[in-house]
This record gives structure tokens, sequence and C-alpha cells, in this order.
């Protein structure tokens, strides 16, 4: 990274945090990047980064700081997690009963207690993952059966669209299932992860706690 690089980068970075209140988590998401670009953002303070790839993930992990929180933001296939279980910090995507169990049984071979996030499907779109609303309820109404797992709260992925009803709807519905869990099912509840680069600001207002951002931290992926 050249030093204009490196200035663009902090700016970008400043602006972010600015824009985001302070009970709201930022997780960069570092997904494409560089081991050098994140280790610029872990220069300026930065310790929670999202992956979406396994690979990827594994590798950056094994050359970064130690004390960096690795998030697992997307779809999980259940034969990578025993790959992730021994260091990761929060899975953000959790879509699958096949999921909980694979992961409460990695968890409990390594010895460690891992923090999940269950992905709901909130958009229109078919390709997001997730559970529905009714799958969802009946999961967290019956009791927790993956002892080595603690569920965090939920994630979700709005409608890539302008339309900027569509996506606050969508939140706005995964805000108040998140609500009525953490009221009637799941008292680990404190985590809800909803908003990226285009509708943080959406997402935040109707609750969101947590927001997964690349571009704006990082630069057009598509441009690199
Ligand atoms: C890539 C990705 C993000 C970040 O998207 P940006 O538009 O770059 O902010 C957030 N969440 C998930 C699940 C992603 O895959």
């Amino acid at each position: 990274m050249t030093n204009v690089e490196h200035t663009a980068l902090a700016a970008r970075y400043k602006a972010v945090q600015q824009a985001i209140p302070a009970h709201v988590a930022l997780v960069a998401v570092s997904k494409t990047r560089s081991v050098e670009e994140i280790r610029a953002l872990y220069d300026l303070g930065h310790r929670a980064f999202g992956e979406n790839y396994i690979q990827e993930l594994v590798e950056k992990q094994a050359q970064l700081p130690m004390d960096i929180e690795w998030h697992h933001i997307g779809h999980l296939q259940t034969n990578k997690v025993k790959l992730i279980v021994p260091f990761v910090h929060l899975v953000q995507g959790v879509d699958s009963v096949k999921l909980l169990d694979e992961l409460d049984r990695r968890a409990g071979r390594a010895g460690r207690t891992v923090q999940v996030l269950l992905q709901v499907h909130i958009a229109q779109e078919e390709t997001k993952h997730g559970f529905s609303g009714e799958e969802l309820t009946a999961l967290l109404d019956a009791p927790w059966r993956w002892p080595n797992l603690v569920p965090r709260g939920l994630m979700g992925m709005a409608t890539n669209t302008a339309e900027t009803k569509v996506v606050a709807t969508e939140f706005a519905h995964l805000s108040a299932l998140f609500n009525w869990a953490k009221a009637n099912a799941a008292n680990t509840f404190d985590t809800l992860s909803m908003g990226m680069s285009a509708d943080a600001p959406l997402a935040i207002a109707a609750g969101s706690n947590l927001v997964r951002i690349g571009t704006a931290i990082f630069g057009d992926r598509s441009a690199r």
C-alpha cells in the first residue's frame, strides 16, 4: 500500500465511524482484501473483521495478530466448520439445524464455547440464506439443545435494491423477530446484525446494533 492509499483508508474509516452511533458495533468486512490492508486498519485501532471464505479466513488469521476478533459472515459449509472453530469469535450466518449440530460437535471437541447468530431470510431474493420467521420461532420456542453454542442474536441481509421502503420493511421484520426472541425465548440475545455499506443507515434506524461494512471502509471491490 502506498502512503496515498493509507491516507484514503484512514479517511474512509473515520467517516464510517462517525456515521455509526456508539451503541452499534462495526465489523470491517475484509473479504478479498490483502493482509496488508487488514493490517493497516488494525494499526488504526480496529479489531473486528468479517470474512466469507474459509480458505481466506484461515490464511489471514494465521498471518495477523491474535487479538483480532474474526467473524464469519456468509454461508458456512458444514465440512469447513472444523477449520474455524478453534479461533472464530462469532459465526454470523448460521442458517440450518445441520450447521448448528456440526458447530456444536466441533466446538465440544475443541473445548470451546462458540458464539453464533442465527441468519433469517428476510429478502425477496432466493439467493440469500437463512431460516424463515416460522422456522426461527419454532427453533427458539424449543429448549436450546447445542450446549457448546451460545445464540447471541440474529443476522439478516435485505434485498439489494434502491427501494428504501422494501429494505426498511425487511429490517423492521427482522428487528421485530429479534425483540420477540430476546423477550420470550433467548435470554442470551444481545446482537442484531444487519446493515452493509449501502443500507447501514436504514438498518441502524430499524434497531441494528452491529453493521458489517466492507466497501465504505476499504473502497470498491470491483475496482480492484
Ligand atoms: C460482503 C458482505 C458485506 C459487506 O458488504 P459491503 O457492501 O462491501 O459493505 C456484509 N455482509 C455480508 C454477509 C457480506 O457478504
